[in-house]
């Protein structure tokens, strides 16, 4: 077979697709759908919960609307599907009507959808640091400045979003909107505090700019008190939203087989969203807005929330204490009360990147950290799932896990004493990586 230049179309690339880069996790998934190895790295909810014979009555239900569900269906969505949103927006704590929602491809569409409505290169963006790898690469696409904000156990911090909002005035960006993902954040596993999601929306009317409010875990919770979503305290405040745009998601309180999510904002923005869809894929699939409207109009759908998180819940606790009995104590992490991720910091010399093929060939696996940072920040962090794998595997995992972190902190331990022995050391140092990148295979 002829081999294919990659490179032979680079001199009529667009600009904009330079600047992005795949998501680690999908570049992955090949390598984790290997037989034994235990996959700590997808963002994957536990989709045989919803079992075989709740999946065959859904489709013989759809099944009765069949030319519907083959059709063509409204850019915005089928109307049966808002009532639903409607439904599940106020067990969010959002009172909204039909025409505040708009049906999107996935909340991974919204954001697509969003960025493409507000961003003109060059223009700024608040996000956490880490923040969701493939908002990222949703935004990059319109080639916009992202400024990271830190996030503490309580989530972003508001005074450093306010010293990058004044630092991005003085240097003349425009920042058009906050993106926040507030309940057990992806990657994170933290929670925005409640008097920060105010202060978050105050900042937003102080400098006139949107929040992108991006939620698909806010029903996740395993434990605590489900915190007020931002558009419902801006609501509260006005009595209407206004400037956050809500994105929610099937994925997480469904399946992300069926790739449905929706905006919620105030209908001049939904009405730009609208015409940026049209230009995406016309409409979002009849087949899953139908399967969805039956399932959640005929099913107790809050009882499957439940299991999922029983589910969840269990495999979380699994984690957080493989974690503790396994770890090195420089290690620290997170301790989501809900949602499908940890967060892992290791010594700063440790780079998580370098390390995964290592991780691989002892059969487990994670995110590296860098691919939630827009810069280079994030190396010596890793992302863990706890969704989709089985609690004991889970435990061993975390045992590999914490096996090739140990062998990563001895060589440097060794690589130190060496080089207190000159030249001999940097000979002894440059065999150990030799061999540490040989066993990663
Ligand atoms: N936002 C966040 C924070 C996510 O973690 C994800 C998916 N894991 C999405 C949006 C997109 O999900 P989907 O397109 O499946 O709704």
């Amino acid at each position: 077979m002829a081999l294919v230049d990659l490179d032979r179309f680079d001199f009529l690339y667009a600009n904009r697709v330079k600047g992005m880069k795949t998501a680690a996790t999908r570049d992955l998934m090949a390598t984790l759908s290997r037989p034994g190895i235990i996959s700590l790295a997808g963002g994957f909810p536990d989709t045989k919960a919803f079992g075989e014979e709740a999946f065959k009555d859904l489709s013989d239900d759809v099944a009765q609307g069949f030319a519907q569900a083959l059709q063509y269906g409204p850019t915005g969505g089928l109307e049966t599907i808002k009532d639903v949103i409607v439904d599940v927006m106020e067990a969010e704590g959002v009172s909204t009507r039909q025409e505040d929602v708009f049906i999107t491809t996935g909340g991974q569409q919204g954001l697509d959808l969003v960025a493409k409505t507000f961003l003109d290169e060059g223009d700024g963006i608040i996000c956490e640091g880490p923040t969701y790898a493939g908002a990222l690469n949703a935004f990059a696409a319109y080639r916009p400045r992202i400024m990271h904000v830190p996030m503490d156990r309580a989530g972003m911090i508001p005074a450093a979003a306010r010293e990058s909002l004044e630092k991005a005035r003085k240097q003349g960006v425009h920042v058009k909107f906050i993106y926040t993902v507030p309940n057990f954040q992806n990657p994170a596993g933290v929670t925005l505090a409640k008097e920060r999601r105010r202060e978050l929306l105050e900042l937003a009317r102080e400098y006139d700019l949107v929040i992108l409010e991006d939620n698909p875990y806010g029903m996740l919770r395993f434990e605590g008190e489900s915190l007020p979503t931002l558009a419902s305290l801006e609501q509260e405040d006005n009595g209407e939203v206004e400037r956050v745009v809500y994105l929610g998601t099937f994925s997480k309180i469904f399946a992300p087989g069926v790739r449905l999510g929706w905006v919620h904002a105030q209908p001049g923005i939904l009405h730009k969203i609208n015409v940026g869809k049209q230009g995406a894929d016309l409409c979002s699939s009849n087949l899953s807005q139908m399967m969805i409207s039956s399932f959640f109009q005929n099913s107790d759908w809050r009882g499957y929330v439940n299991r999922l998180n029983d589910i969840y819940r269990e495999r979380r606790n699994a984690m957080l204490d493989a974690l503790a009995e396994f770890m090195p104590k420089d290690v620290h992490w997170t301790h989501p009360e809900g949602g499908l991720f940890v967060w892992a910091t290791l010594p700063s010399y440790i780079d998580a990147t370098a390390m995964l093929p290592q991780a691989i060939a002892k059969n487990v696996a994670y995110v590296p950290g860098e691919g939630f940072y827009a810069g280079d920040e994030g190396k010596n962090c890793m992302r863990l799932n706890f969704s989709f794998v089985e609690s004991d595997k889970i435990r061993r995992g975390i045992e590999l896990l914490a096996e090739v972190i140990r062998e990563r902190m001895e060589l440097r331990g060794s690589l130190e004493r060496g080089s207190h022995s000159g030249s001999h050391a940097s000979q002894a140092s440059q065999a150990a990586e030799k061999s540490s990148s040989r066993k990663s295979g």
